[in-house]
């Protein structure tokens, strides 16, 4: 037997070893092994079978653990992304298993605590106090401090000399003591617990549809269909605790921890009283905390764990319940490989761990949908708002005819959003104003020529940055200084087009000279805490209208909030994508879900272009019914997800004859015996023609059936040989077609 081993450390080495005779590896085992004239170790990716020219390979040395890290419904679940995305299981078990986790640097630290062991009596103090004023001084902080125990380095400088002698006349002991690096230490402020609320009667059915599925031997996924505000959040904090009543664990899925910080905000008081039972897994642990808690979760130390996309692997014992919230969100989707969608390998996880699994939106995905009406999942809805406020009022208004209104191009505020604005100021009533930034920046373009600054090495437009007078690729960050006049006809009339939240930031303060404005966008949310600091204040009524981009679209309560704006409804909606109809009804939904939260109705005013398109007319009337329904029928029609998957071959070059020329290669030989039900397309520029300087082209793959899609696309590439110059990705389920 022969195993792959992947070795510890940053550089990510993979080599076989022998196994010697009499001992049994298992993928996931860790492993002690020679390297070059030193010993490393590392972890088993995958047992192989010894080929003829392995003769004489190294041995593993040692077992370090008999038992794999990674449990079997994981390894399985490794296997399936493997053949199901195509790519190879090592690159799986670096997602299984983190390299934070891997690394025996990274492992639990240890510190030592002076512990009182005796209490000493006045007389034998007083002596101490005379004769040796440190070791009285460390008694009395010992006498005075929490469970009577302190770290030895927190007795200050030199007190080791003391403690050896306190130690030796018995009244200290040292103690070794695990140290938790806890990544919630600090930053985040003081959480207050909450008590269960009385459920409503959807509410209720919606929990014991849950609650039943508990029960049920292989339970089928639950579609939690809530309009926003419905109280889908008071169902999974009710059904987390059903689950671990039962003594089970619950794993908790967010489109993305930062943007979401009042869902996990409300995990964390609802079971404020079991503290570290709940682990919330951030981007921005450090390896020391992500090693800790990875290994706390392992331990079932915490019940309840609660993070993006790649918590969909974290290694919870005896799992009960995932929650999936928002799962229609395509941050769910990983852009780099291995390209799972953490849904859809959640919904697998669930089926190999025999656990119950709820998938919760407002919007749900079409794929997610198509399955309700299979009947493989379970439908549960809640149509009413929990606080039994009635959905927010939608007008839309038709920015054309107000373009015609002034001279000089549209306005970025219509008149009727406008006055909205001035209402709710007066009537001391907050407001949000929603920028689209799909596919969008503000550039510069000339009005002669038609020239736009474009970035060198991407095929996008330069964005406009006001505060240092810059031009900013958004997708390599290459700077220019913003020119004087055209560089190309050389006119100096050279103007702006479009617009940022800097701008609207601009004409509002204008606008609204009395009104607290405010801006979350990733520029101003760079600082650390800048995005928590900003929402409080706004929580607080310190900012009477915020401003934002798709970083406020998602979540958001604040009962205050009477009126959402939003500028620029349409821009997703002509971009090359198949979805590009789906993103923009549900963009519209979740952004219009933010007003009329409290005891006050809400508003919501919609500036388009094309006010009749069905996104949103569907979306003013919060009819996902409707919408679903017709948009189904275009996918129908065109055999696009969910009637079969569609999957993206990307190839990209600095040269960009070699990047096309490699994907018409394996364009003809993907044609060659191509599986019947499989649609080929052409080899197209990508509809972002150049990133990072490199040239890309695409071919989108269509098939009823995933799987022999992805064994011919393998088989083809493992048959081709590239130029080394030449990168190519296969992204099955693609969400992304740029
Ligand atoms: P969703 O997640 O569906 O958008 P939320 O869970 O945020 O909705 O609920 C919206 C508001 O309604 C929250 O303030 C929540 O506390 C409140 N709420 C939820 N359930 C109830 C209930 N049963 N009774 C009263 N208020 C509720
Ligand atoms: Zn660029």
């Amino acid at each position: 037997m022969n195993v792959r081993v992947l070795i510890d450390g940053p550089s990510e080495l993979v080599f076989d070893y022998a196994v010697p005779t009499g001992v049994s590896v298992r993928a996931g085992c860790r492993v002690r092994v020679p390297l070059r004239r030193k010993h490393a170790t590392g972890t088993v990716l995958a047992v192989v079978e010894p080929a003829q020219a392995d003769f004489g390979l190294r041995e593993v040395e040692a077992l370090i653990d008999p038992e794999p890290l990674v449990t079997p419904a994981l390894l399985r679940m490794g296997e399936w992304i493997a053949g199901y995305y195509g790519c190879g299981i090592e690159t799986v078990i670096r997602s299984l298993l983190p390299e934070a986790v891997r690394s025996e640097e990274n492992s639990a630290k240890t510190r030592r605590v002076a512990v009182l062991a005796k209490q000493p009596d006045a007389e034998a103090m007083e002596k101490l106090a005379r004769r040796a004023p440190r070791q009285h001084v460390i008694l009395s902080i010992l006498n005075h401090a929490p469970e009577n125990r302190m770290a030895v380095t927190e007795l200050g400088d030199g007190a080791n000399a003391a403690l050896k002698a306190l130690e030796k006349s018995g009244l200290v002991r040292i103690e070794s003591e695990e140290v938790r690096r806890d990544p919630e230490a600090e930053g985040l402020d003081e959480v207050v617990g909450s008590s269960p609320l009385q459920l409503n009667e959807g509410q209720q059915a919606a929990l014991e549809a849950i609650v039943q599925s508990l029960e049920t031997e292989t339970p089928a996924p639950i579609l939690l269909l809530g309009v926003t505000g419905s109280g889908k959040t008071e169902v999974y904090l009710q059904a987390a605790q059903a689950v671990l009543d039962r003594g089970k664990t619950v794993l908790v899925l967010v489109p993305e921890i930062s943007l979401t910080p009042q869902t996990v905000r409300r995990f964390k008081s609802r079971f404020a009283a079991m503290q570290d039972k709940v682990a919330v897994l951030h981007s921005h642990l450090s390896q020391g905390e992500r090693f800790d808690e990875w290994h706390r979760i392992r331990k079932g130390q915490a019940r309840i764990v609660i993070g993006a996309r790649s918590a969909v692997f974290a290694p919870l014992p005896d799992l009960g319940l995932i929650l999936v919230d928002e799962e229609h969100e395509n941050t769910y989707k990983q852009e780099s490989v291995p390209r799972y969608h953490g849904r859809d390998v959640a919904v697998l996880r669930a089926s190999f761990e025999k656990c119950s699994i709820v998938l919760g939106s407002a919007t749900p995905s079409l794929e997610s949908w198509h399955n309700t009406q299979l009947k493989k999942y379970q439908v549960v809805r809640l149509d009413q708002r929990a606080d039994g406020q009635s959905m927010p009022m939608v007008r839309v208004v038709d920015m054309r005819l107000e373009a015609t209104k002034r001279k000089g191009g549209p306005a970025m505020l219509s008149d009727k959003l406008r006055s909205a604005l001035e209402q709710r100021l007066e009537k001391g009533e907050q407001s949000i104003l929603f920028l689209n930034r799909r596919g969008f920046a503000r550039s510069l373009q000339c009005p002669q020529c038609g020239h736009v600054c474009q970035c060198p090495h991407c095929a996008v437009a330069l964005t406009y940055h006001r505060s240092d007078e810059r031009l900013v690729c958004h997708v390599c960050g290459h700077q220019a200084i913003v020119p004087r006049k055209c560089p190309e006809c050389k006119d100096p009339a050279i103007i702006l087009q479009g617009y940022g939240t800097q701008k609207v930031e601009e004409v509002l303060a204008k606008v609204l000279p009395t009104a607290k404005i405010a801006r979350i966008d990733a520029d101003a949310m760079r600082r650390k805490h800048a995005l928590r600091d900003t929402l409080n204040a706004f929580k607080s009524h310190k900012i009477d209208v915020l401003i934002g981009t798709q970083m406020i679209a998602k979540g958001l309560h604040f009962p205050n909030v009477t009126l959402v704006g939003i500028l620029n409804a349409d821009l997703g909606l002509h971009i090359p994508d198949f979805r590009a109809g789906e993103r923009t009804f549900q963009l519209i939904t979740q952004v219009a879900g933010r007003a009329g939260r409290g005891d006050l109705e809400g508003e919501v005013i919609v500036q388009t272009f094309t006010p009749h398109s069905p996104s949103i007319q569907f979306a003013r009337r919060h009819d996902f019914d409707g919408f679903s329904e017709q948009e189904m029928e275009f996918r129908r029609q065109f055999g696009f997800p969910p009637f079969g998957h569609c999957a993206v071959l990307t190839a990209r070059s600095n040269h960009e004859r070699r990047a096309e020329f490699t994907l018409q290669t394996l364009h003809l030989r993907l044609k060659e015996d191509l599986p019947s039900g499989i649609t080929l397309g052409e080899v197209l520029p990508s509809p972002l023609v150049r990133a990072h300087g490199q040239y890309r082209f695409q071919i989108t793959l269509r098939s009823r059936q995933a799987r022999p899609l992805t064994r011919h696309v393998q088989a083809v590439l493992a048959k081709t040989p590239l130029p080394e110059d030449v990168t190519v990705v296969f992204d099955m389920d693609a969400q992304s077609f740029s």
